[in-house]
C-alpha cells in the first residue's frame, strides 16, 4: 500500500468492498485523525457514488436547490451508520431518520415488451426530490436492519480501519475488509512483531 497519500490530491477512493450496498454506503467515510477520508463532498460526488453503485443516479429535470441531495445523502449516512452500530450491540435504534427517507419512495411497475424481448415487468421510480434518488439506499439500509445477520455484519478488525463489511464467505472467517488494504498491513506486522520477539 503507498503511503500517506498526499492531502487534497485527488477525490477519496470510493471502495465497495463491504458486499452491501448499506455497508457500502456507511463506508463512504473512513479512516480515523488525519487518515479520515470523505468520499461525499458533493451532489456530484454523491450522484457519482449511486452510479458506481449501479443506482439511478441522473438529477435531470428534478426539482430541488443545489446541496440538498448531499444534505440528504450526509444524514442518511449518519442515521444508518448509527442503527447499524445499534443493532451490531444489541440495542433498539431511531427509526425516524431511515424511515423519512423511505417514504419519498415512489416505486411502480411497468410492463416491457418488444419484437427483441419477452414480455417482463420492471421497477421503475418517479423520482419527485433530489433526496428521492436515495431511496434505494435506504432500502438496502432497511433490508439490511432486518434480515441481515449481525453475527455476520462486522467491522475490519484492523485497528485503525472502521469499514464494515457482510461477511458472505463460506467459512465466515472474514476478518479484513480487504486482504490488499488491512490484511497484509496486519500480516506484516504480525511478522514484525514476532521477529522482534526472537
Ligand atoms: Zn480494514
Amino acid at each position: 500500500m503507498a503511503a500517506n497519500p498526499a492531502p487534497h490530491a485527488a477525490s477519496p477512493t470510493l471502495l465497495f468492498l463491504g458486499d452491501d450496498l448499506a455497508l457500502d454506503f456507511i463506508n463512504t467515510a473512513y479512516g480515523v485523525d488525519e487518515e479520515h477520508q470523505e468520499c461525499l463532498g458533493s451532489d456530484a460526488q454523491v450522484l457519482d457514488w449511486l452510479q458506481r453503485a449501479g443506482l439511478p443516479s441522473s438529477l435531470e429535470g428534478v426539482p430541488g436547490r443545489p446541496g440538498a441531495l448531499l444534505k440528504a445523502a450526509l444524514a442518511l449516512r449518519e442515521a444508518a451508520r448509527k442503527l447499524v452500530e445499534q443493532r451490531k450491540a444489541g440495542n433498539v435504534g431511531d427509526v425516524a431518520p431511515l424511515n423519512r427517507v423511505l417514504a419519498l419512495g415512489s416505486a411502480y411497475r411497468e410492463l416491457v415488451w418488444s419484437k427483441r424481448q419477452e414480455p417482463a415487468v420492471e421497477l421503475r421510480r418517479r423520482v419527485a426530490s433530489a433526496e428521492a434518488l436515495l431511496v434505494p439506499v435506504a432500502e438496502a439500509v432497511a433490508t439490511l436492519l432486518a434480515e441481515g445477520d449481525f453475527e455476520l455484519v462486522r467491522r475490519c478488525e484492523s485497528s485503525d480501519c472502521t469499514l464494515w463489511f457482510h461477511d458472505h464467505t463460506k467459512s465466515h472467517r472474514r476478518r479484513w475488509c480487504s486482504m490488499a488494504q488491512c490484511g497484509n498491513r496486519q500480516k506484516v506486522a504480525a511478522f514484525r512483531a514476532r521477529q522482534k520477539a526472537e
